[in-house]
């Protein structure tokens, strides 16, 4: 978030081919003032899961790992964010914004993360990855256990 003043964004180019004298979020689109991000508990057991499954079901969230601590990510424009990429806000930004640099964002990776999760049912496969049987979920502990198959009658 190191926009500068207002800008024309250019077209992409490669950090290495950037000169000396500009600022990389020239060429930006301004990808980190598109979401916010937080912290959460590290999951445990599968009711955390289950709430992270929850999150995603809303959409415009995700979930990443980064260097062992979990966070949700939600995708949201910032209020200020000007219709060329600029902040609309520059003089009064959140000091978040002062302090983000181009050194490791994402402007040339959209996922710089541990691991991603965009979807309830990444989620989900993790957790059955991760948990004994005995702590996941109800259904995958039923399915492990072929007790959902379907009722034959007549
Ligand atoms: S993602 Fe990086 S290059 Fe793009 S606006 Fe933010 S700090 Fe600048
Ligand atoms: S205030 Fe909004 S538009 Fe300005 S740098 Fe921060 S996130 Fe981006």
């Amino acid at each position: 978030m190191s926009t500068t003043e207002i800008f024309e964004a250019r077209t992409p180019i490669a950090r290495e081919d950037l000169k000396a004298d500009e600022n990389l979020c020239e060429y930006c689109t301004a990808k980190c003032c598109r979401y916010y991000a937080f912290p959460i508990d590290t999951p445990k057991k599968w009711k955390d899961f289950d709430y992270m499954r929850w999150y995603l079901l809303h959409g415009k969230a995700a979930i990443f790992v980064d260097e062992g601590t979990w966070y949700i990510m939600v995708y949201a424009d910032c209020k200020h964010l000007l219709p060329n990429n600029g902040c609309g806000t520059y003089e009064t930004r959140p000091q978040i914004c002062r302090e983000y640099t181009t050194k490791d964002c994402e402007y040339d990776n959209d996922s710089g993360y541990d691991q991603l999760f965009e979807s309830p049912e990444q989620i989900e496969e993790y957790a059955e990855a991760m948990l004994p049987l005995k702590k996941r979920s109800p259904w995958s502990r039923e399915r492990a256990m072929g007790l959902n198959l379907p009722v034959i009658s007549g």
